[in-house]
């Protein structure tokens, strides 16, 4: 049996807008396994950050069940959840945009152990901290840094320390890498692969880009306007994209080495409102195999083939060897 530390069920998430119900997040399923990654990947808008917050209840779900380590935390009382949270951590693109910029290097990681009471010893905790930044590859004199006088790629690493202050076993990574250059975004990623090697930590990796979950993930969500629409192990996606909307986003990634490279293909058109959307395939308005079915009903997401779903209505068609 696997062992999953995370199952989601059809969880939703909506937002009263004064245009109407935006659905975010329209029933998303998965699960992740204990010490994997799973990479969710999307454009922007599509729902991807919500569905991390969500999980993490930082934003209360419409609906949905959301297991951790077998027990669903959508019923956990506000002390319980309080609790749980040294378990389930978040580093987010922009870890400073909602901290005191008058907050030291130390301060900022010290602080949630603090406000969790670990450790009241100052000695003890200023000994932590430095241990937390070595950690995460920062020169213990940055102690009494400022962030604003690093550059990103340290500043991240601070974001990565705070985050493992609570020891958590599961972390949200949302975006990790995306404001980064390239050269540091490599350094970020192998050090959280190392850091989830030797911590057994688990993984939801958020991204827009498709070559970074790559990388990084052992399976792949693909969401689409606030649902799942293909998920797979990683080389199974790549190997054999289905639904015509993942098609898309691996023929755009500009990598030449890149496997079954196929043709370049151009999406056409912008990501449909999500404000009180249709039951219909979500993709079918920018999708040039669309049929009468496909803009009448929303394809449900199938297995496919072992591990490998798909929510299109004509998969056997996308299938391998079909284009
Ligand atoms: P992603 O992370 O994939 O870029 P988000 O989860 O941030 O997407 O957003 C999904 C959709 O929900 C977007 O249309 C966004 O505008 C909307 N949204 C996100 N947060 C709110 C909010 N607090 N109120 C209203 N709409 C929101």
């Amino acid at each position: 049996m696997t062992d999953n530390i995370l199952e989601v069920k059809e969880l939703k998430k909506y937002f009263s807008t004064p245009k109407g119900t935006l659905h975010a997040v329209d029933g998303v399923s998965f699960s992740v396994g204990r010490g994997k990654t799973l990479g969710l990947v999307g454009e922007s808008g599509c729902g991807k950050s919500t569905t991390g917050r969500a999980i993490l209840r930082l934003l209360e779900p419409t609906s949905g069940e959301i297991f951790f380590n077998g027990e669903n935390i959508l019923k956990y009382e506000k002390k319980q959840m309080r609790k749980l949270r040294k378990e389930m951590q978040i580093i987010f693109q922009d870890p400073f945009s909602s901290l005191d910029p008058r907050m030291s290097v130390g301060k900022i990681i010290a602080e949630p152990i603090i406000i969790n009471k670990l450790i009241q010893d100052k000695d003890v905790l200023e000994n932590r901290v430095c241990e937390l930044m070595e950690i995460v590859g920062l020169a213990p004199r940055l102690i009494n840094s400022y962030p604003h006088e690093l550059d990103g790629g340290r500043r991240q690493r601070i974001g990565i320390a705070r985050a493992l202050a609570l020891e958590p076993q599961f972390i949200v990574c949302d975006e990790p890498v995306s404001a980064l250059d390239v050269s540091i975004q490599a350094q970020i990623l192998n050090l959280l692969k190392t850091l989830q090697r030797d911590m057994k930590l688990t993984y939801l990796f958020i991204t827009h880009n498709l070559s970074v979950v790559n990388y990084f993930s052992d399976d792949i969500a693909v969401m689409y306007l606030g649902t799942i629409i293909e998920k797979a192990p990683a080389e199974v996606l790549f190997d054999n994209p289905i639904h015509p909307y993942t098609k898309a986003l691996i023929s755009a990634i500009p990598v030449p080495e890149l496997r079954n490279r196929r043709e370049r293909v151009v999406l056409r058109g912008e990501i449909t409102s999500p404000i009180d959307l249709p039951d219909n395939c979500r993709f079918s308005p920018r999708c040039n195999y669309a049929r009468d079915l496909c803009r009448e009903c929303q394809p449900k997401l199938i297995e496919y083939e072992p591990g490998h779903f798909v929510a299109c209505h004509d998969a056997d068609i996308h299938s391998h060897g079909s284009d």
